[in-house]
C-alpha cells in the first residue's frame, strides 16, 4: 500500500502526507494549521518556516484554495507549524 502523497505549498516537493501539515480556511478566509485534519479542501506544507515562507511569497494559498480573499496570521501558522511538525 502507497501512502498518500501530497505537494508542499513552499518548496512545490512532493512527501507522504503524514511528513506535511495541513491548512485550510476557516471562518474570515484565514488561512489556519488544520491539526485535526478535519477536510474540506485543504494545502500542504513542510514544517518548516523556509517553506512557510515560500509559500507566502508565491501567493501559494490563493492557488490551492482557489479563492483572492485570504487572510493570515504569519505568527501563528509558524506557531503551528512547530507544534503539529516538531517531533523530529
Ligand atoms: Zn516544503
Amino acid at each position: 500500500m502507497t501512502a498518500p502523497v501530497r505537494t508542499c505549498l513552499g518548496c512545490g516537493a512532493t512527501a507522504p502526507q503524514v511528513e506535511l501539515v495541513r491548512l485550510r480556511v476557516a471562518e474570515g478566509a484565514m488561512v489556519i494549521v488544520d491539526a485535526k485534519r478535519s477536510g474540506g479542501r485543504g494545502g500542504w506544507l513542510h514544517p518548516a518556516e523556509a517553506c512557510l515562507e515560500r509559500a507566502l511569497k508565491r501567493r501559494a494559498f490563493a492557488r490551492a484554495f482557489k479563492r483572492g480573499d485570504l487572510q493570515w496570521d504569519g505568527a501563528a501558522l509558524r506557531r503551528g507549524l512547530t507544534a503539529v511538525g516538531g517531533r523530529d
